[in-house]
């Protein structure tokens, strides 16, 4: 059984950390948050008053913290993972940030002695409690061996991406392509329900051609043909518009450095930013099919 610190106990960090320990590992949980870390006692951690304390015996440190900002803060600041956590431990960084931050992340703690990977996640707070979720990883193959077992407690799909940041690389590429695609397939459903076709025959239709893809079959925005998505409550998240922002950001970020042409998304990033400025940051990201439709 590994012992592991786990800092950040948000709405994923819970459930995650609830699945590590779950599985008898020994876990030390830490979060700005009391109650966070109460609830983490609740689901079978230790709690711990600081950083410091959390890693001092650690032989793994998990994180899911909100931004980049933070996560270096957390690992390399004043008090921080680094100067804290015993040699040889492994940093496993969960959060999403920007590709850039990752990587340097990765330098400080090589410089410092230590392993880092970064394993951004897909599959939300349900996947986060249910131990389904899909890690994207980047880091080298030792760190990512290492890292493999743990993260097979929290998820159901692990991809080793390559190296440093080629992780948050992988997850901003696909929530970018998600981001455009429920735009397309929002436009598609209004395009069809105006010339004259209701959504269900539309998406008898287009699921089965050439235009189906995830957010029509899965998750698609018109209320009725597939029960389970947001559209059918209200497009209560989910996955809400401002999380689908917060990587269409990173995504843009990272193809102006790369220098990649990405007009698609920048437009998607352009229509959720709006949708956010008008005050529906918290309505799921498929709700995007109402301004669409000219209702927001
Ligand atoms: P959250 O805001 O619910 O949780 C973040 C937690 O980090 C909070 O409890 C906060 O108190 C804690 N924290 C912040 N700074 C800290 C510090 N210095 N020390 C200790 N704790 C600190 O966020 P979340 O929804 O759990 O998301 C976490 C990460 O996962 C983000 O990077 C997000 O983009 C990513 N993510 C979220 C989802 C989702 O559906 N919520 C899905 C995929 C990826």
């Amino acid at each position: 059984m590994t012992r592991i610190a786990f800092i950040g106990l948000g709405n994923m960090g819970a459930g995650m950390c609830a699945n590590l320990a779950k599985a008898r590992h020994t876990v030390r949980a830490f979060d700005l948050s009391k109650d966070a870390i109460a609830k983490a006692e609740a689901s079978g951690a230790t709690g711990a008053a600081s950083v410091a304390e959390a890693v001092a015996d650690a032989e793994v440190v998990v994180s899911m913290l909100p931004a980049g900002k933070h996560v270096l803060g957390v690992y390399f600041g004043p008090d921080g993972v680094a100067a804290h956590a015993p040699k040889d431990t492994l940093f496993l960084d969960c959060s999403t940030i920007a590709v850039e931050d990752a990587r340097e992340a990765a330098r400080q703690a090589e410089a410092a002695g230590f392993q880092m990977v970064d394993a951004p996640v897909s599959g939300g707070t349900a996947g986060a409690e249910a131990g389904t979720l899909t890690f994207m990883c980047g880091g080298p193959d030792e760190g990512f061996a290492r890292a493999r077992p743990l993260l097979e407690k929290m998820g159901k799909n692990i991809f080793h991406a390559g190296a440093s940041g080629n992780g948050q690389a992988a997850k901003i590429a696909n929530n970018m392509l998600l981001g455009i695609s429920m735009i397309a397939t929002s436009e598609a459903f209004n395009l069809a329900e105006k010339l004259g076709l209701d959504a269900q025959t539309f998406f008898d239709i287009s699921s089965t051609a050439s235009g189906q893809c995830w957010s029509m079959t899965s998750y698609c925005p018109a209320p009725g043909p597939v029960p389970t998505s947001p559209a059918n409550r209200d497009y209560k998240p989910g996955f809400a518009v401002a999380m689908m922002l917060k990587d269409l950001h990173l995504a843009a970020d990272a193809a102006r450095a790369a220098g990649a042409d990405i007009r698609l998304g920048e437009m998607a990033e352009t229509i959720y930013a709006r949708l956010d400025e008008k005050g529906f940051g918290g309505l799921d990201f498929s709700g995007v099919i109402k301004d669409v439709r000219g209702e927001l």
